[in-house]
């Protein structure tokens, strides 16, 4: 059976180290989105609320109330609210991300429906990603709005776009400078004083000039900082594991999979394995460019990845059914593993489907 182990241990240490490695003053908005980053928000959120973090954040207002319902209190932030959504955040207590004009207006009417002032907000500009925020020639329109007693601004921010970049970074210093103009329009025309922030986890390694009132720190809660030498300072939080259901001694010229996928080039033996693309182990890993790891040993991927199993080639391996695979974990990193296929640690460990079942580590 696959399984999904997450250890609060590893999550405590990571929130440890990238704790020690703040600025003094700055606080942690924990980033708990898509079901913190495929493992499981409930249980992730409260942990970090023990542990001391000021704030948690999700991409969706959905997301938000989940939380909610799991009894998290401490103040929730929406970075992505969609319009339809805000009575929905009014009504849960939770702040949102306001980002446009028209998002502004929208929240100003949900706020006066439902008879609201002095809401918690926070504003975000766009500073160069071109994905959402104001634009910053609008900061005097936001200013302008803010004399209206309807909004509380909790923090103003913007987010770069390749913070794991080596530095010296042209784009990343103009975004920064760009934020930094903000920054002083809003200090100088605010009464009340906004709080900024900029960086998510490799801005954190990358510019700890920037670090700012607040960090947005996501993937490195869960053991992954996007180098590694920063690698090195955090540990993968969940380990995806699996038996062998079944082995098949195979001829030299036989083929193994859909459309044939595979062609023995000798007598081999293969293990079959209950995780298919179903369950976000996607078809990108077929073809020998992903591996599992059984008694420590790497056995490549033979063919193309099914949606309810795979096929991996043992042929070198000591091993028998029933025996334990690690598909992902500390011996097989999502980031290499993802590296491999050409995508990222984020979208392997948040396309990890519902039918693994998520167990704590005790
Ligand atoms: C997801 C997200 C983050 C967290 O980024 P990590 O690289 O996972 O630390 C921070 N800020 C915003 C706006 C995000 O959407």
């Amino acid at each position: 059976m696959t399984l999904l182990e997450i250890d609060l241990n590893k999550l405590e240490q990571n929130y440890t180290s990238l704790r020690n490695r703040l600025n003094q003053h700055s606080k942690m908005i924990g980033v708990v989105k898509s079901n913190a980053y495929g493992s499981l928000s409930g249980l992730i959120a409260k942990k970090l609320v023990e542990l001391g973090v000021e704030a948690l954040a999700v991409a969706y207002t959905q997301e938000a109330i989940e939380l909610r319902g799991d009894g998290i209190e401490i103040p929730l932030m929406v970075f992505y609210p969609q319009v339809e959504s805000f009575r929905d955040i009014i009504l849960n207590n939770i702040e949102p991300v306001l980002y446009s004009k028209t998002s502004w207006e929208k929240f100003k009417e949900a706020l006066s429906e439902e008879k609201k002032i002095s809401y918690p907000i926070h504003i975000k500009y766009n500073t160069g990603l071109n994905r959402i925020g104001f634009h910053p020639d609008e900061a005097g329109w936001v200013l302008e709005q803010l004399k209206d007693s309807s909004f509380n601004v909790k923090s103003v921010y913007s987010h770069l776009a390749q913070t794991e970049a080596p530095k010296p970074n042209e784009k990343t210093e103009h975004q920064i400078s760009l934020f930094e103009q903000i920054m002083d329009k809003h200090s100088q025309a605010s009464s009340q004083k906004p709080e900024f922030h900029l960086l998510n986890t490799s801005g954190v390694f990358n510019y700890p000039k920037y670090h700012l009132d607040w960090v947005r720190i996501g993937i490195g809660l869960y053991g992954f900082a996007n180098q590694p030498e920063w690698n090195k300072t955090l540990h993968p939080i969940a380990q995806l594991k699996t038996k062998i259901t079944q082995i098949h001694q195979i001829s030299s010229g036989e083929t193994v999979g859909y459309n044939c996928g595979w062609k023995a080039p000798k007598n081999s033996r293969i293990a079959v394995l209950p995780i298919g693309h179903a369950d976000g182990f996607s078809r990108q890993y077929g073809h020998g460019k992903g591996w599992v790891l059984i008694n420590g040993e790497k056995a490549h991927i033979v063919g193309n990845v099914c949606m309810d199993m795979l096929m991996v080639d043992i042929s070198d391996i000591q091993c028998k059914e029933g025996n334990e695979v690690e598909i992902l974990g500390s011996g097989i990193r999502a980031d290499e593993l993802a590296e491999s296929a050409g995508t990222i640690s984020y979208e392997l460990i948040t396309a990890l489907g519902n039918r693994i079942p998520r167990v704590l580590k005790i």
